[in-house]
C-alpha cells in the first residue's frame, strides 16, 4: 500500500539530508507537465507506436519524409513548451550545490531553459540539425522555416504530439513532401538527436558516468529505465554502492534495487524544492 504524499515528500526530503551531493538522471516523465508527452505507459509498456528508428530513417526515403513532415508539427509543439516546477527544482539544487551531475535522457532543452548549467544532453537535442555528410551542424529552427516555405500543405496540419518531436499524422500522403539536403555537401540532414537503433556516442556516456563516483546517491526523475542507455547509469550506480531513489508514475525497470521509490508526478513530488 502507498504511503500518504506527506510521508512520501517527509521521505524524499530526508534522503536529499542524507545525501548532499546527487547524480540526477532525468526522463520523459521529467517533462510531461510541461506539455511533452512520454512514451510509456505506468507499466513500461508502449503507449503508441514506438519512434522512428535510425536504420529506418537513413535507409528508406518514404519512412524519412513521414518523419519530417509528422515533426513539423511536433517540434511547433516542443518548442514552445517552458519548464515546469520539476526543472525549477533542479536548477535550484544545482545552485545550491547539491548536484554533482545531471544527465538526461530528453531532447527538449528544458532543464537548460530553467536555469541548469551543468547537463549532459544524453540523447542530444531537437532544436539542432546535424548532417550525416560533412557533420555540420544548424538550427532546428531555420530548417523549420524553409520546411514549411516548401510544403504549404503540411504546414497547418496538427497532430498527436509524441516525445521526440515526431507527431502522429496518419491517413496523410507523405511522398510529396520536400526535405532539403545539407547546403554545404548534399548530405542526408538528422535531428542531432540520438534515435532507437542509434548508440549515444562513447565520449558522452563515460563523461556522464564519470562524476557517479563523487555523488553520494542517484536521484532518477521520471524515467522507467525501460532502454539501456539510461538503465545502465543505474546500474553503475548500484554496483558503486550508491543509493538510489526515483520519482517515477508507475513501474521502472530498476524497482527492486531502489532504496526510495515515489510514485508521483515529478512536478508534485519535487515542487518543495523549486
Ligand atoms: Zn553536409
Amino acid at each position: 500500500m502507498q504511503a500518504p504524499s506527506s510521508t512520501r515528500t517527509d521521505a524524499l526530503v530526508d534522503f536529499l539530508d542524507r545525501h548532499p551531493r546527487l547524480f540526477v538522471l532525468t526522463g520523459a516523465g521529467c517533462s510531461t507537465d510541461s506539455g511533452i508527452p512520454d512514451y510509456r505507459d505506468t507499466a513500461g509498456e508502449w503507449k503508441r507506436r514506438p519512434p522512428i528508428r535510425y536504420q529506418e530513417f537513413v535507409g528508406n526515403e518514404h519512412a524519412r519524409k513521414r518523419y519530417w513532415a509528422r515533426s513539423l508539427a511536433g517540434f511547433r509543439r516542443m518548442r514552445t513548451a517552458r519548464p515546469n516546477d520539476a526543472h525549477h527544482a533542479l536548477a535550484s539544487l544545482e545552485h545550491r550545490g547539491r548536484i554533482v551531475q545531471l544527465v538526461t535522457q530528453n531532447v527538449d532543452g528544458l532543464h537548460h531553459a530553467a536555469g541548469s548549467q551543468n547537463v549532459i544532453d544524453l540523447h542530444g537535442r531537437i532544436d539542432t540539425v546535424r548532417c550525416l555528410g560533412c557533420g555540420q551542424r544548424s538550427s532546428r529552427q531555420d530548417l523549420q522555416v524553409e520546411l514549411e516555405r516548401r510544403n504549404p500543405d503540411f504546414a497547418s496540419l496538427d497532430a498527436v504530439e509524441a516525445p521526440d518531436g515526431d507527431a502522429d499524422l496518419e491517413g496523410v500522403a507523405f511522398d510529396t513532401f520536400d526535405v532539403p539536403a545539407c547546403d554545404p555537401c548534399g548530405g542526408l540532414l538528422k535531428p542531432d538527436v540520438v534515435f532507437f537503433g542509434e548508440n549515444v556516442p562513447v565520449e558522452r556516456v563515460q563523461r556522464a558516468m564519470a562524476p557517479i563516483a563523487v555523488a553520494d546517491a542517484m536521484l532518477v526523475v521520471g524515467s522507467s529505465l525501460m532502454i539501456y542507455s539510461g538503465y545502465r547509469f543505474v546500474t553503475a550506480a548500484a554496483d558503486a554502492g550508491k543509493p538510489i531513489a526515483a520519482i517515477n508514475l508507475g513501474r521502472t525497470r530498476a524497482d527492486d534495487i531502489l532504496t526510495l521509490k515515489i510514485e508521483d508526478r515529478c512536478a508534485n513530488a519535487l515542487r518543495l524544492f523549486a
